[in-house]
């Protein structure tokens, strides 16, 4: 049930066809895990905390540094040199005091992801690498949990999301690991890519609408266009081909 308080303070959405008391009672028992936090975790973190998530895990190892700061809107000029998930965590916690927010500072690799990851109704991949991405996807088909897919380069922007064992997984789109580089990221790209994020996980939670899957989503900013790009599962896929 929800209090009067949450029925007054999420009026807005529960009154979207579709989405309703029940809707914004499935959010309140639902949990979220995002992986980073930064250009990409933390726009997803602010909507999820203000759309009134149950539970939101925020995974992150990094230290706040200056070049951070042009896209990573919740780590501020105070917060240099200070953990991420303390600087997120703290601002994060202000912002809706029904959110559960537990911050963990680990480095997300092989041996921990699994349980990282266990027991949460939606996992967002606001990575910067490939490598963590194919250990996140590979841990959301173990767990048959959703899992929503974001990327970004200078002013494009990617997204897709995975029903794990029914829809292509990022081994079915993606293959090999591109070299780690510097790349270029104009803030507004994360934002935009984290909201899509974030509203895929609303619906998936909520039921409403359709989801991102079997399509990867492009945003190009340079020319202003939204595109999509169909694709499937593949059956020699090394993470669910045999899934
Ligand atoms: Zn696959």
């Amino acid at each position: 049930m929800l209090t009067a308080d949450e029925t007054q303070r999420y009026d807005r959405q529960i009154i979207i066809n579709g989405f309703g008391e029940a809707g914004q009672e499935k959010l309140k028992r639902a949990s979220v895990v995002i992986a980073g936090s930064g250009g990409l975790g933390l726009p997803a973190a602010v909507y999820l905390v203000a759309a009134g998530v149950g539970k939101l895990r925020i995974i992150d190892h990094d230290k706040v540094e200056l070049s951070n700061l042009n896209r990573q809107i919740l780590h501020w000029d105070k917060d240099l040199g200070q953990k991420k998930v303390e600087s997120a965590g703290e601002k994060l916690s202000q912002m809706n005091g029904n959110v559960t927010i537990e911050m963990v500072g680990e480095t997300i690799d092989e041996s921990n992801v699994v349980k990282l990851t266990d027991g949460f109704n939606v996992i967002i991949d606001a990575m910067d690498n490939m490598e963590t991405r194919f250990l996140l996807n590979k841990a959301a088909i173990k767990h048959s949990t959703l899992f929503v897919h974001g990327a970004v380069y200078g002013l494009e922007g990617r997204a897709m999301t995975i029903i794990p064992g029914k829809t292509a997984c990022l081994g079915c789109v993606y293959r090999g690991l591109p070299p780690k580089e510097k790349f270029p990221v104009l803030g507004t790209t994360p934002g935009l890519i984290g909201m899509i994020q974030a509203t895929e996980a609303i619906k998936i939670i909520t039921g409403i609408g359709e989801l991102l899957t079997n399509r990867l989503l492009i945003y190009d900013g340079l020319k202003m266009k939204f595109s999509e790009v169909q694709v499937k599962r593949d059956s020699g896929c090394k993470f669910c081909g045999s899934f």
